[in-house]
């Protein structure tokens, strides 16, 4: 990965967009649960989920898992797949106390961290990492989807590679810089949810002067990402499947 030129990335987002000041937590235990909450959901439907929580319970492990399951899963009901968030909100807060909480995990060293968290059903790498950048200040680069899109598009990932293999990539280009690294994934997020959307605003987005697919195609980002991409190959579009 070219860190001169994800650098360059970052610096235009920041000119564009400002500060993120993320994650939007009042505690590193809110931002825990709100990594999972926001699992296939947007954030406003998660601060829904919370403030119904915050309303009945304080918002702690020993608290949460007091509360009877079904009433856990009614409070959640607004980040939506709220059975299925109810019971990883459970796991995950048995496992904090198993662990010693907040002191018990921040103690273990930031691979050993990020596998307790992964071994929590219902946490996969994207939360476990939301969880160590935002809630344990730990140097790790969060990958999702937005990341993928624009990445791909800009020209600076090919589209098939793992989400370890980006993860790494961002971290050896920028190195343990997490006040930088937390501003850069929520740049990321801003960038994806307002400019290079599905069907990207190219013509007012910060990064167009450098993007290959705003290059290959201005008006259509969509077919010029994959242009982009067959260019990188050295393939047409007729030895593509659709
Ligand atoms: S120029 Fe278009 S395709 Fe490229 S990053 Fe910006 S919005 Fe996305």
């Amino acid at each position: 990965m070219d860190a001169a030129a994800l650098r360059a990335v970052y610096a235009r987002l920041l000119e564009a967009f400002g500060e993120q000041d993320w994650w939007p937590a009042q505690t590193a235990f809110e931002v825990m649960i709100g990594a999972i909450l926001t699992q296939n959901t947007a954030w406003t439907n998660v601060e829904r989920a919370l403030e119904r929580l915050r309303s009945r319970i304080p918002l702690d492990a020993e608290s949460i898992l007091a509360l009877d399951p079904l009433e856990l899963a009614d409070a959640l009901r607004p980040s939506g797949y709220f059975n299925v968030k109810s019971q990883r909100v459970r796991a995950f807060c048995e496992a904090y106390l198993q662990a010693g909480g907040h002191g018990g995990l921040d103690a273990l060293a930031t691979p050993e961290l990020r596998a307790r968290l992964l071994a929590i059903k219902g946490i996969g790498p994207e939360t476990a990492d939301d969880i160590l950048l935002y809630a344990f200040d730990r140097p790790v680069f969060v990958v999702d989807a937005y990341t993928r899109r624009i990445f791909a598009r800009l020209g600076l990932l090919a589209g098939g590679e793992t989400y370890e293999g980006i993860r790494r990539a961002f971290e050896q280009a920028l190195g343990p810089d997490v006040p930088m690294l937390k501003e850069y994934h929520a740049l990321i997020v801003s960038q994806g949810k307002e400019v290079c959307r599905t069907r990207a605003a190219c013509e007012r987005c910060a990064l167009r002067r450098t993007c290959a697919a705003a290059a290959s195609s201005p008006s259509d980002s969509s077919t010029s990402s994959r242009t982009a991409q067959r260019r990188r190959r050295g393939t047409t579009a007729s030895e593509e499947t659709p």
